[in-house]
């Protein structure tokens, strides 16, 4: 352990560097060790299972009266740890500990990928679970979820907690089972699904749910950051169809670039020339599609037009079995469950000539980021958090705390190797791959998209070598393989996020080839881009040297790949570079630290677009949350009776003698429900299109922002307002047969189905309109002071350029 801190120390400039400019990430462990020492005094080794069962039952009878749980920290970790020892045959090092207390702090603990971050989680989540008020452990996956709760179950129980994990396709009353347990495990999107769902609940018996009480994210950088704007969303059915965007396909279809519309440098926005503008009013008989009347229309010609030339089947998503499958641009995986805006998503669908997904409306939605929120407690583990340490103390106030490996890390990350060309990197990947397999080291690919995969994988066969793909089709099954990955001569070909949170031994299943693969140099991981996010290159290099394994990592870049095609990094390089299609790699000391400069701009970039949209978001935020909590209470306890009685005295004392007191206010209770879940749905749909449409009012000069806030604020008066007045419609307006009221058939019900999804708007989507008028050009000149003068200026253009651009109007759905 000291020897540890002796190397972690070598850290301790950083941090004081982090320190002066205000990053909250901790490197100094000394508060923690403390109580490390405290935990250490407790001797439970010689205790009985039994007597350790008695402490557990101890400190749970203490939690419930009141006792703090800083009081109970010491020995409820110590009863852990030699619990766990004793039932899984896993007993925490020092830094899983350490870990625990960080977390159980409310702080995001930074550890290796392999170092044990599941086990580390059981100790907070034992010690916050005594009261009774439960803990949620989120998972990357439903396999994860699964495969922890399974295997740190043994641990909870044997000291008396229960345990229960979710997944998908599970029945109501599982779920209930499983969040009235005392530990449950599950995705975030799983468990903010049955949140959007227990808000349409019209019997607070079915509730699945409990209160929220604290909550531990694994990978958290992945959920809180990457995945943080991404709503989830529930929709019902009715019975309007979609508008049919068919011809609009077919008239983007006819378009030409350079011509009728232009893109910008990132291929992200797309505009109309005037000659293009002109064009589809002619076609669709309209005199001025930026009139405010034509709002609807020109918003429908926009997605037309992102759909047909900015999204890419293949790249951006697939069509299996009929469906558009979107592919996650971090991950490069086919995600279930994920649709774009509804706009957007009837666009492609529309170009890809499928037939139009039945129509809904959107009953509710809430994004990762404010679902996250809504615990009182949250903290979190991952391998990669500093480089987005002040975001997630900024949007969730968590402090990252670095703990050092429990064997140092022995991992050569070497230096990348660029190529001119794209041609060129792959035969040089080859070669590489080839040289290090003929002598049987595993390797490990990293790519950026499904596509990219498949290149590789026809290249390496044609070449003699098996590999194995994972392509993001079923999690348990890539677990397998990416345990594997690190036997003797396997190659692993995956896109970057496959397969995450299983362990690569070395060797793969069979331990006593061990030793070959180490005496090789341990697994090697090839990445074949830089992704646009420095912590998922680190994801992919954290694959090697696990635990102190040798192991090496390495990026094979181009510059025909995107990502630095997008920065122009062509333009800085001496002119002798450009054109030769050079079978060397490139050598100009340069290119490598552009490259890096590039991607810290993007981030940068890419954390100010998640600030506006923050903005945005928590105005509606706040209303969705006063109705809820109304919803709720009207749930529970019964609407303020009095209202209709107040409202409409006469017809309210003539039901009530003929039906009895309980029916009438069982209706006005389901009418209240009924008329709050509506009047939301369509304050929601109303919302969404007045930000859709927003910036086009931000060209007169106004704040979009602000327009933005202006508008939702007078709606949601009025939405109270509307609510009140359609419950009082409804209950005027019922008939009555029989002398009793059928509200079932009146319609007044919950909605005959419901599906869940969610939205694509990952971080690269750039809402230009939401954008224009943001301070997202300060940071953008701010991150480029240390970068050359060119990616200045391109980022200049890329921000100011579009208002001035010929149309005058920047095409609405950039890339999500
Ligand atoms: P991470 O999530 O940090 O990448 P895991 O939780 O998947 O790591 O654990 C990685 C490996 O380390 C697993 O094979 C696990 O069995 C092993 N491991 C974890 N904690 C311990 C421990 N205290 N003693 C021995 N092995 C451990
Ligand atoms: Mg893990």
């Amino acid at each position: 352990m000291r020897e540890i801190m002796k190397h972690h120390t070598k850290k301790k400039v950083l941090h004081q560097w982090n320190k002066l400019r205000g990053i909250p990430i901790e490197w100094n462990l000394s508060p923690y060790q403390k109580i490390l020492a405290q935990i250490n005094a407790c001797d439970l080794e010689n205790a009985t299972d039994s007597e350790l069962k008695q402490i557990s039952a101890r400190l749970i009878e203490q939690a419930r009266q009141g006792v703090s749980l800083a009081h109970l920290l010491a020995e409820a970790f110590a009863l852990v740890r030699e619990t766990a020892g004793r039932t899984i045959g896993l007993r925490p090092f020092d830094m899983q500990v350490a870990a625990g207390i960080v977390m159980h702090q409310g702080k995001l603990a930074e550890m290796n990928t392999g170092e044990g971050k599941t086990l580390a989680a059981v100790l907070p989540a034992y010690l916050n679970a005594l009261t009774g008020k439960g803990v949620h452990i989120h998972t990357f996956n439903d396999y994860l979820a699964r495969r922890d709760a399974s295997w740190m179950g043994p641990v909870y129980t044997f000291l008396g907690l229960s345990v229960g994990c979710i997944q998908e396709g599970m029945s109501h009353s599982e779920r209930k089972k499983a969040y009235a347990a005392d530990i449950t495990y599950s995705t975030a999107k799983e468990a903010g699904f049955d949140y959007l769902r227990d808000h349409l609940c019209y019997d607070h018996e079915n509730l699945v749910h409990r209160d929220f009480n604290c909550v531990i994210v694994d990978e958290a950088d992945s959920l809180l950051i990457d995945e943080a704007r991404i709503p989830l969303v529930i929709a019902g059915s009715t019975d309007q169809p979609e508008a049919e965007p068919g011809n609009l396909a077919q008239i983007a279809k006819s378009l030409k670039e350079g011509i009728d519309f232009e893109t910008d440098e990132g291929k992200r926005n797309i505009y109309l020339t005037p000659s293009g503008l002109k064009k589809i009013e002619k076609i669709l008989g309209c005199k001025n599609l930026h009139a405010l009347e034509n709002l609807d229309l020109l918003t429908k010609v926009n997605q037309a037009l992102h759909a047909e030339f900015l999204l890419h089947r293949n790249i951006d998503y697939v069509v299996r079995k009929g469906k558009i499958e979107i592919v996650d641009e971090f991950t490069g995986r086919v995600v279930k469950d994920r649709h774009w805006p509804d706009g957007l998503q009837a666009a492609v669908e529309a170009k890809e000539k499928l037939r139009l997904g039945s129509g809904g409306s959107i009953l509710g939605s809430i994004t990762l980021q404010h679902f996250l929120q809504l615990y009182p407690k949250i903290s979190g583990m991952t391998a990669t958090a500093q480089s987005a340490a002040n975001e997630l103390h900024r949007f969730y106030n968590l402090k990252v705390v670095v703990i050092p490996p429990h064997r140092p890390c022995i991992r050569s990350d070497f230096p990348d190797l660029v190529f001119t060309h794209k041609e060129t990197k792959v035969k040089a990947l080859i070669r590489e791959i080839t040289h290090w397999n003929e002598k049987q080291r595993p390797i490990l690919v990293g790519t950026s998209s499904v596509e990219e995969s498949e290149e590789l994988t026809l290249a390496l066969k044609e070449a003699g070598i098996f590999c194995r793909v994972l392509n993001a089709k079923n999690d348990e099954l890539e677990a397998k393989i990416i345990a594997r990955a690190g036997a003797p001569g396997a190659v692993t070909i995956s896109t970057n996020m496959a397969g995450r949170g299983t362990d690569i031994k070395l060797g793969g299943e069979r331990e006593q080839e061990r030793d070959e693969v180490v005496k090789l140099g341990g697994l090697y991981v090839i990445g074949t881009n830089r992704h646009e996010s420095l912590r998922i290159d680190q994801q992919l290099r954290g694959r090697a040297g696990r635990q102190g394994d040798p192991g090496s990592s390495r990026f094979f870049i181009s510059l025909e790949d995107s990502l630095i095609e997008r920065y122009g990094l062509r333009k800085i390089l001496p002119r002798k570079y450009r054109k030769l299609e050079q079978d060397a790699p490139l050598d100009h000391p340069l290119v490598n630290r552009q490259i890096s400069h590039g991607q810290r701009i993007i981030e940068g970039q890419n954390f100010e677009i998640r600030k506006t949209l923050w903005k945005y978001s928590v105005l509606v935020e706040k209303q969705r949350k006063i109705i809820q909590e109304r919803r709720q209470e009207i749930l529970c306890d019964g609407p303020d009776f009095g209202f209709l009685e107040e409202k409409t005295p006469e017809r309210f004392y003539d039901l009530e003698s003929l039906l009895g007191k309980d029916r009438i206010q069982n209706i006005e209770k389901t009418i209240t429900l009924f008329q709050i879940d509506r009047c939301w749905a369509e304050h929601l749909a109303l919302i969404a299109e007045v930000r859709e449409g927003i910036h086009l009012a931000s060209v007169g000069g106004k704040s979009p922002v602000q327009e933005f806030h202006k508008i939702a604020d007078t709606e949601f008066h009025r939405l109270e307002q509307k609510i009140g007045d359609t419950i009082l419609q409804t209950f005027l307006s019922l008939p009555l047969s029989e002398k009793r009221i059928d509200l079932d058939r009146e319609g007044i019900r919950g909605p005959s189905s419901t599906w869940t999804y969610l939205i694509t708007d990952n971080q690269f989507g750039l809402w230009v309109g939401l954008l224009q008028g943001s301070n997202i050009g300060a940071t953008a000149v701010a991150a480029a002071a240390y970068g050359p003068l060119f990616l200045l200026l391109g980022l200049v253009q890329r921000f100011s350029g579009k208002k001035k651009d010929s149309s005058g109007y920047p095409a609405q759905q950039p890339r999500r």
